[in-house]
């Protein structure tokens, strides 16, 4: 599956190669929590690090962030403050921008990568950590409520609304996904309400939902209803109310992988750019790891990721290092006829500096 990158030549602007374009070991794009992971791993491994993000981490609309060992609650902005002040730490440089474009230039250092306010780049690797944008069900008031009471993950939020009066709203793309949130939810609260709102269930989907304790309303709905803060009720197209504190939803997941197919990375059957497990790409020099690759990652699993990731980067660093060695301190093969004379003239300075000293050791 490995094949060389896209050059320059295939439509996209081309990088000027002057020597004033800063170029650094490792371009990281994305600062989210697999970005800045990695970018701390590769920093404490003292290799040259450039991390650029567009500040739009996918959590960033909630309060608090949970299911992150000894971080547990901890506000999500926080957590990226931190670990941007820990990769600093390690000589990380940190840009605030957007990548536009990524190439392969065809010759060392390797890739060049442009901002959209015109700053250039190169670098030997790079690690591309984009996350994902959830596309929401156009309904009003869903967008404002985003990451407040309108959620996605129960593993993320329903613990702090368990028992409470609940919805599970259908409609949008991921059909598969509202069907197995209203199956899971009587996890947290026995009084759950499940709106297909256009979803045709199947009779056995219907029952087993049903036999989870879950109650179905068919009627299409027309937006939620909020006050003083708060998620108040599902409002029904007939106008009917239905009171709820927080409503599941099933985003879309539509990965930011943009700058991976411009440099003309494989896509696995899934519309997945396709990596082996430590998020190396089908093309040399290009990794990825977090939401951009895996839209199930939790925070815990996109720092797991950019961990892998950037131990495997320093891996293929270290290959290009010591073949640069070796081109560029030339030395005789170890047992050609050089060598050979080399030791013995050694040998034999040594035996006239000390006769009693045997060649036969
Ligand atoms: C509302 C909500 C609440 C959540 N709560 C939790 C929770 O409590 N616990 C949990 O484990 N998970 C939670 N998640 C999931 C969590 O957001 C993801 O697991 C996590 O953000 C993935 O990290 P990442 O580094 O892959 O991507 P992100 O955190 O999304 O970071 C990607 C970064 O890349 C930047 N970027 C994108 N394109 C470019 C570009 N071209 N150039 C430069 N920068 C770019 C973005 O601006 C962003 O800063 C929640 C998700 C949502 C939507």
């Amino acid at each position: 599956m490995t094949h060389t990158p896209q050059s320059s030549d295939q439509g996209h602007p081309t990088t000027t190669n002057d020597d004033a374009t800063p170029t650094t070991d490792v371009v990281v794009i994305g600062g989210g929590a697999a970005g800045l992971t990695a970018a701390q791993v590769l920093g404490r491994a003292r290799r040259s690090v450039t991390v650029i993000d567009g500040h739009a981490q996918r959590n960033a609309p909630a309060q608090h962030m949970h299911g992150y060992l000894a971080r547990d609650g901890f506000p999500p902005a926080d957590l990226i403050a931190v670990g941007r002040e820990e990769a600093a730490r390690y000589g990380v440089q940190l840009i605030d921008g957007q990548v536009s474009t990524l190439q392969w230039r065809g010759a060392a250092p390797g890739f060049a990568l442009r901002l959209t306010d015109g700053r250039e780049l190169t670098t030997r690797a790079v690690l591309v950590a984009t996350g994902l944008r959830d596309e929401l069900l156009a309904l009003p008031g869903l967008e404002e409520r985003w990451g407040v009471d309108v959620l996605h993950c129960p593993f993320c939020h329903a613990y702090e609304l368990r028992d409470r009066p609940l919805a599970v709203l259908g409609g949008g793309t991921n059909r598969e996904l509202s069907v197995h949130q209203a199956l899971l939810m009587p996890q947290w609260s026995d009084d759950v309400t499940f709106f297909p709102n256009g979803i045709d269930l199947t009779e056995v989907e219907r029952t087993r939902i049903e036999r989870r304790g879950v109650y179905i309303v068919d009627e299409p709905v027309r937006g939620i209803v909020v006050a003083d803060d708060r998620l108040r009720a599902v409002e029904l197209e007939s106008g009917q109310l239905v009171p709820r504190d927080a409503v599941f939803v099933a985003p879309r997941f539509l990965p930011n992988h943009a700058l991976l197919l411009q440099i003309g990375c494989d896509v696995a059957s899934s519309g997945l750019i396709a990596t082996t497990g430590a998020g190396e790409t089908s093309v040399p020099g290009v990794w990825a790891a977090g939401n951009v690759i895996d839209p199930r990652a939790q925070v815990i699993t996109a720092a797991g990721q950019g961990s892998a990731a950037a131990i495997a980067i320093n891996g293929y660093l270290l290959a290009q290092d010591v073949e640069d060695t070796l081109a560029s301190e030339p030395h005789p093969a170890p047992f050609s006829a050089e060598m050979e004379r080399a030791v013995a003239r050694r040998l034999f300075d040594s035996r006239r500096a000390e006769p009693g000293l045997s060649l036969h050791c």
